[in-house]
């Protein structure tokens, strides 16, 4: 490591304002380090699906610096390439116009495949990278894209032009009911690139999947969020209109303040320096029924890792 790696290392860790730390595990971390450019820019977090197991897929993406972090299907983080530095994930790629999105993007390889659920604890561990990415780099979420979003193909014996299609890689990520337990609120609205004629559309069926209403993992996992341990309490038929256009807030885990405060739920305290979240919450900090908020994110406290509880964040309880 440089001295100014290691002063800026220290720099992040005495911070105040630095961001939760993850538990991230360096076993992979990438030997192709030295060797790669800091990227000049930060726009894209890139989702994949390595198509192979955790182990073999480990291996291959540290021997080649393939991606800045590798999740399991147990929920476990690897550092691969160092987050700052480009890791060559994309391929041949483009995003409005701009080739090769490895120089602008951070890729995260996810254990597991493409066009199959994931189980919730990886998804969970995912969504918690992801919102850490998310807060250093003030990337929206509508740019948490897939490989597929990017990956284009050049002309071959199928396709007389350059197209978007060259791979489903991370297609899920762009299910709307993936995207929910990844609390990501939006996704791109259309592919730039297909509609100003730059590439052509390859494989409809996967557009369909990142711009249209497919969404093969519907019915996969539950309406609420993952790790609520609440009882669901059915609506009642009056509600049914009211369900059907926005989350109910009398059933299922709640997804904004309104929905905490429509269900009698009062906020307790806000997390500070001098204020802990057992200081505020008691023994009940972790407990299902005990809310964080932050940022318009909603957390139960028996799915938040105690170190993505951050300042600024508030406690709600039932009164
Ligand atoms: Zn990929």
């Amino acid at each position: 490591m440089t001295r100014t790696g290691l002063v800026l290392i220290l720099a992040a860790a005495l911070s105040p304002l630095a961001s939760p730390a993850l538990s991230i595990s360096n076993r992979y971390r990438s030997p192709r380090n030295p060797e790669r450019k800091v990227r000049a820019s930060t726009e894209l977090i890139v989702l994949h699906t390595t198509e192979a197991p955790a182990r073999s897929s480990l291996n291959k993406i540290s021997e080649r610096g393939e991606a800045h972090f590798c999740v399991t299907e147990e929920g476990q983080v690897y550092a691969i390439v160092d987050r700052d530095r480009e890791a060559f994930h994309a391929g041949r790629s483009m995003w409005k116009g701009k080739e090769d999105v490895d120089k602008f993007s951070i890729g995260i390889e996810c254990v597991g495949h493409h066009d199959k659920p994931m189980g919730l604890v990886q998804l969970v561990a995912i969504r918690n990278l992801v919102q850490h990415l998310q807060d250093m780099y003030r990337i929206p979420d509508d740019r948490v894209v897939c490989h597929s979003h990017v990956a284009y193909g050049s002309p071959n014996k199928w396709q007389k032009r350059k197209h978007r299609g060259r791979k489903r890689c991370g297609m899920l990520f762009a299910m709307p009911s993936v995207r929910r337990i990844l609390q990501l609120k939006a996704r791109p609205a259309f592919d730039v690139d297909t509609r100003v004629g730059r590439l052509a559309i390859g494989d409809p069926y996967l557009q369909g999947v990142l711009y249209g209403r497919t969404d093969t993992m519907v019915g996969k996992y539950p309406a609420q969020k993952p790790a609520v341990a609440k009882t669901v309490v059915p609506a009642k038929p009056s509600d049914k209109k009211a369900a059907a256009a926005s989350p109910p807030p009398s059933s299922g885990a709640p997804t904004s303040v309104a929905h905490l405060k429509a269900r009698g739920y009062v906020q307790k305290g806000v997390v500070s320096p001098t204020m802990s979240a057992s200081k505020i919450a008691g023994g009940k900090w972790n407990a299902p029924d005990t809310y964080y908020t932050i940022r318009n994110k909603v957390f139960p406290g028996n799915a938040i890792d105690e170190s993505r509880i951050e300042k600024g964040m508030c406690i709600w309880m039932k009164k």
